[in-house]
């Protein structure tokens, strides 16, 4: 038993070499800028796993966060968690789903704690054990590539990948064409984070006056939320002139250079002067977050989904906090319950009502690179990769 200490042989040992089948996939590497496209080895599911033909899978912030290794993360790893795709294989417990559905993936939620059984799926107890450790819960990996064992289960389904292994907490049924699925995993993060924050997170008032920060995907989703609860003013601050664009194809009422705005509460109170009922917080950036509690009016919400640096304190200021009734809100994918919330957006999606397409551009999945690099240089808002 000379490998015992091999973590490495453990786990080739543990997946059943037979069944492991290769697929596509892009790889975040230590210290390396961007991914590298290889093929990868990957397990046949385990009893409760489920294997996803991934046909498409968005690219979000949240990826590129994690292929720094913040958190601990371990590299080498697959990471992508908008993946919607087919229904592959499932193992033996899996009742949910079955070979051939078509499914969007979400987060992953334990489905037993207190706060899944609340519909607070986003807050699950063991949200990071799920979604953030890089592994299987048991400490295995079901993938290996070029350097060895991958990092794996990012958001319990890494489907940066033509084939992903994930849960039944994580997949929602969807019946929609080929081509629509293959744009449809947004909804599973981006979309929801957006939307959900507006209709579930803030709950908004019809009539209200909304200031959203940032135009990205998640800003937009926001804005298009914003319009189904029928607010009276949603203000969009954008620096990039396409998105601002956008954002008032998509139900902005007025947008904001920020360069032309240097005190963005001055701006907004030429025109609302009680201030805002809810500034929604996408971009990270710690002066606009402080820029967002200024813009805030009595008993106004702060609603917050960018990631500032570690060690941010907290924004505005405690005495208008208290004096004004005022509130921040973090808010983790929209407060969705994703088996509730995503069949909603699709309904939206078909009735016209919810046109993220209108923010997705697509690419094959080795060209990620590239598609960072637009997404970053404002080329493109939000892009959804496809497996070859
Ligand atoms: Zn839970
Ligand atoms: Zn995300």
């Amino acid at each position: 038993m000379s490998d015992a200490n091999d973590p490495a042989k453990d786990w080739l040992a543990y997946k059943g070499s037979e069944k492991n089948m290769r697929t596509e996939a892009a790889v975040a590497y230590p210290q390396r800028e961007g991914f590298a496209h290889e093929s990868v080895e990957i397990a046949a599911p385990n009893p409760d796993e489920i294997l996803v033909r991934v046909l498409g899978v968005g690219l979000c912030h949240t990826d590129l966060v994690f292929a720094t290794g913040a958190g601990g993360y371990p590299l080498p790893a697959v990471l992508g968690h908008e993946g919607a795709g087919i229904v592959e294989q499932v193992g033996a417990a899996v009742t949910k789903v079955k070979p051939g559905d078509k499914v969007v993936m979400t987060f992953r939620s334990c489905g037993a704690c207190d706060r899944c059984a609340s519909g607070d799926a986003a807050y699950c107890r063991t949200m990071p054990q799920l979604n953030y450790a890089g592994m299987r819960t048991d400490g295995t990996s079901p993938l290996s590539g070029e350097a060895g064992r991958l990092g794996s289960n990012f958001f319990g389904q890494s489907s940066f990948a033509g084939l992903a292994l994930t849960y039944e907490r994580n997949v929602v049924k969807v019946d929609v064409d080929i081509e629509t699925l293959k744009i449809l995993g947004p909804l599973g993060c981006g979309v929801q984070t957006g939307v959900g924050a507006m209709l579930n997170s803030m709950d908004v008032r019809p009539g209200s006056t909304v200031l959203v920060l940032g135009g990205g995907s998640v800003g937009l989703s926001g804005v298009i939320g914003a319009k189904l609860r029928e607010c009276a003013h949603i203000i969009v601050v954008e620096p990039q002139a396409s998105r601002r664009a956008l954002a008032l194809e998509l139900g902005a009422t007025e947008t904001i250079d920020p360069k032309e705005a240097a005190d963005l509460s001055a701006a907004i109170r030429e025109k609302h002067p009680f201030g805002v009922d809810y500034a929604f917080e996408t971009t990270g950036a710690p002066a606009v977050l402080n820029a967002a509690a200024a813009c805030l009016g009595s008993k106004g919400v702060l609603g917050v989904v960018g990631i500032c640096p570690p060690g941010t304190p907290p924004p505005g200021e405690m005495i208008s906090m208290v004096t004004f009734g005022q509130s921040i809100r973090g808010i983790i994918e929209g407060d969705s319950d994703p088996d509730v919330f995503i069949p909603e957006l699709i309904s939206l999606f078909k009735a016209g009502r919810l046109p993220f397409d209108k923010m997705v551009r697509t690419y094959p999945l080795n060209q990620i690179n590239q598609a960072i690099r637009d997404q970053h240089e404002g080329r493109c808002i939000k892009a959804v990769l496809l497996p070859q």
